[in-house]
């Protein structure tokens, strides 16, 4: 049977709860353990699917086709391994669980409450991961902030755990923030001493504090903290600011966060955790040899959370190819055609983001076409794919009208359209194409050299599709759809035969990409983004050599 570590946060929301669930997890699976991690939020929505990017950062989807918190993105990237549907629970999924029961009758008459039922249904689903005997320890993070009234059925469903389970199975980590003042130099305890006053009157008493700080915490303060917050003091754990998340796993590991659990826990910790890999991958990331431009044309800029597993795929690659990769953010809708030189000159690669919806399309157009034209390095992911093949069937199909049927239903040529069995959905929430499908690859081309086989399986988000109609007459062209999914004959990839580096996808790559196995496009992207830089660099100094002679 498994064990149990619960996550909770206090004091403010955005410290990182996410990153430290990940960190401990993969010093216990360092350490020989088999362990999971899976998100509680306590929103209604039935997942975060049909939530604008504004309003919750990307939609992770998994496998099997969930759409979920972006924390699984960071689980999947710590620990190299799959979560699913069951990694990650809402209120809204937990009351649509319990209701439909009801409507059964299958509460013989009884009247329906949060407690027992809903924090029943809560607490069948934290330990539904444990019981398949797949897993040592189960990490669960509880999304928002101790306090909040909706967290409030999940904190009792820990509390009753820890009262039903054995002392030795179930630990509490709660994360806080210690603020330091600037006008009085000093780090403030109070909010963490209220926070954890606040969790312990809901019946949870925490066995560690995680503390997020700017400045290293004294052997005074952690006295304090853990006199008032009745933890040991060596469960008092201090998080500092890191430069970035992937060194959160050593902090923790120089912090004993690991060794702590694993005595309450009373299993007994093995050797060192084995992180080669992980500080050979922080070592290239630190110290990189060379440095690469690339600009991400998306609309939901304003927004970094919006393309967090996109930002984190290029660290991996980065690193991989020991490379900085300095990403710019261009607005979709800033771009025109009078100022796109201006704004793309510099780069040494362009990824055009998935999307949805009409608005900055035709900036992601003209983005697409200085890329073909220029022989820039591009990278198109589902709607930049799209667009990419929009862009070519106006500019050298010379289609004029050509568009996709999601920004105009009218159009006289439509090249992307909606999928067939799309046509009859009418519900928003989870009824896309959704979660991983195959792709087979054509020999001989650019996919097959990236990925180095010819049959790949990649994760789907999306209702629209290359139109096949069209297909000759884009291959004829010089656009090739070099990966088509076997048994619908869907096109998952488009290429160009007389560019450096030309692709777009159907599919989300960037869902796949962890520390250990950087993704290859974004890999072999980054590498031909070093050669256009080499390249501009020599016609560069050329030139130079030529104006001093
Ligand atoms: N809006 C497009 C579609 O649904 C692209 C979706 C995406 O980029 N994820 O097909």
């Amino acid at each position: 049977m498994a064990k149990y570590i619960f996550v909770t946060g206090g004091v403010t929301s955005s410290l990182g709860k996410g990153i430290i669930a990940a960190s401990l997890a993969k010093l216990l699976q360092a350490r020989g353990l088999k362990v999971t991690i899976q998100k509680f939020d306590p929103y209604i929505n039935i997942d975060p699917g049909t939530m604008n990017p504004y309003e919750h950062g990307e939609c992770y989807v998994t496998e099997d086709g969930a759409e979920t918190d972006l924390d699984l993105g960071h689980y999947e990237r710590f620990l190299n391994i799959y979560t699913s549907q069951s990694n990650n629970v809402t209120t809204g999924r937990i009351y649509q669980t319990v209701i439909n029961k009801e409507r059964e009758g299958a509460y013989l008459g009884k009247t329906v409450q949060v407690v027992p039922h809903i924090t029943d249904e809560i607490k069948r689903r934290m330990l539904h991961l444990g019981q398949t005997g797949e897993y040592d320890i189960v990490i669960t993070e509880i999304g928002g902030t101790v306090g909040d009234i909706e967290s409030l059925p999940f904190v009792e469903a820990v509390r009753q755990l820890q009262w039903e389970l054995p002392e030795e199975d179930t630990v509490v980590v709660h994360l806080t923030l210690i603020p330091y003042l600037k006008a009085a130099k000093e780090l403030k305890t109070k909010p963490t001493q209220h926070s954890v006053k606040m969790l312990s009157q809901e019946g949870v008493h925490p066995d560690i504090i995680v503390c997020r700080t700017e400045r290293q915490i004294t052997p005074d303060l952690r006295r304090k903290i853990a006199l008032f917050c009745n933890v040991k003091m060596e469960a008092v754990i201090e998080a500092m600011d890191a430069s970035t998340i992937y060194e959160v796993p050593l902090l923790m590991m120089r912090e004993k966060l690991d060794i702590i659990c694993l005595k309450k826990l009373d299993i007994q910790p093995t050797n060192e955790p084995e992180l080669t890999k992980w500080k050979g991958f922080l070592d290239k990331l630190k110290y990189p040899k060379s440095k690469v431009t690339i600009g991400l044309i998306g609309k939901y800029i304003e927004l970094q959370d919006a393309y967090k597993s996109i930002l984190e795929s290029f660290i991996h690659a980065g690193a991989m190819n020991e490379c900085q990769v300095q990403v710019i953010n261009v607005h979709s809708e800033s771009i025109t055609d009078d100022n796109v030189t201006e704004k793309l000159s510099g780069l040494d690669g362009l990824l055009v983001a998935p999307g949805f919806g009409l608005r900055g399309v035709e900036g992601k157009i003209i983005a697409v076409k200085y890329a073909r034209e220029k022989g820039l390095p591009f990278f198109g992911i589902c709607l930049g794919m799209q667009m990419a093949v929009i862009e070519f069937a106006r500019n050298v199909l010379g289609l004029k009208n050509a568009h996709s049927t999601e920004m105009d239903p009218e159009t006289k040529e439509p090249v992307i359209d909606l999928m067939e069995e799309q046509k009859t959905v009418t519900n928003k929430g989870g009824t896309m194409r959704l979660g991983a499908y195959p792709c087979t690859i054509k020999e001989n081309s650019l996919a097959q050299a990236i990925y180095g086989s010819t049959s790949i399986s990649e994760r789907h988000r999306h209702r629209w599709e290359f139109n096949n109609k069209y297909l000759e007459a884009f291959e004829k062209a010089g656009m090739m759809a070099s990966g088509k999914n076997p048994a619908t004959d869907l096109v998952e990839i488009v290429e160009l035969n007389n560019h450096p580096f030309f692709i777009g996808v159907q599919y989300h790559p960037e869902l796949k990409s962890t520390v250990e196995n950087p993704q290859p496009i974004f890999v072999h992207f980054i590498k031909a983004a070093r050669t256009f830089a080499d390249k501009r660099n020599e016609a560069k100094n050329s030139m130079l050599q030529g104006e001093m002679i």
